[in-house]
């Protein structure tokens, strides 16, 4: 049995002032939620969110973290701190790392291996571009970036990290996968990772993400292998995340 997990991936939004009170909101209502909740705030917000969250039983995420563990690495930030302000998961691949910041599969794949170094949960996003789907690559863009991290890692390390599988062009366009085509995607990230460990297959929480909103989430989380969602705009809607969690 997988628990459901909606993460809210905030991306470059929030101020004190506003997360202060989407915060307030979201703790209050966690007690009533069947799901695993997680925020990913930007990472100067991570102390502020850390004493909001604190009992709340809401988890807290970073977006991104470096490949290195320490050193002259200006701007970057690494795993450690990450663990240091109460993250017990982070965000490791997302399609805009990799499309606007040139994130190569190698790079991912390192910074999943940072994220368990450092004792932290993955979620491995990954997902084809509108191009790659109209000719029909989806299954191979989607395994190319799952190997990558197999290749290096072992499958050991995928035993309760996270995947998601966000196809890019359901990302803030409004336009969400239908769910029996998110689901063939999440029963064939499943079926090559039982290639290596069913055991690890098996217990491996698969989240959809790409506008998902309250009108949508039901039925995407009702597919056999949705085991929860990845939310971005809807994520900075108080009322809206805490309908998509009632929703899983
Ligand atoms: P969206 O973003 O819900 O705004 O489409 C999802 C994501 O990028 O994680």
């Amino acid at each position: 049995m997988r628990r459901k997990l909606v993460a809210g991936n905030w991306k470059m939004h929030g101020s004190l002032s506003r997360n202060g009170e989407l915060l307030g909101q979201l703790a209050a209502h966690a007690g009533e939620m069947a799901c695993e909740m997680l925020v990913c705030p930007p990472f100067p917000y991570l102390a502020q969110a850390q004493l909001l969250l604190a009992g709340s039983g809401i988890g807290l995420g970073a977006q991104n973290l470096s490949e290195h563990p320490v050193g002259a690495f200006t701007g970057e930030v690494s795993a450690d701190m990450l663990a240091d302000f109460g993250c017990r998961h982070v965000l490791v691949g997302h399609s805009e790392r990799r499309s606007l910041f040139a994130e190569s599969d190698v790079l991912v794949a390192a910074k999943f291996e940072a994220a368990r170094r450092a004792g932290l949960v993955p979620v491995l996003c990954v997902g084809e571009t509108l191009a790659e789907r109209e000719a029909g690559l989806t299954g191979e863009v989607v395994s190319r970036q799952l190997l990558a991290v197999l290749q290096r890692t072992g499958v050991a390390a995928m035993r309760d990290a996270l995947v998601a599988y966000e196809p890019v062009w359901a990302i803030g366009t409004g336009r969400t996968a239908t769910p029996a085509q998110a689901q063939e995607v999440h029963a064939a990230i499943r079926s090559l990772v039982a290639g290596y460990d069913a055991d690890v297959a098996g217990g491996l929480r698969i989240l959809y993400g790409g506008s998902v909103k309250p009108q949508n989430a039901l039925e995407l989380f009702g597919q056999p292998d949705i085991d929860g969602g990845l939310i971005g705009g809807a994520a900075l809607v108080a009322e809206d995340f805490l309908a998509i969690c009632r929703a899983a």
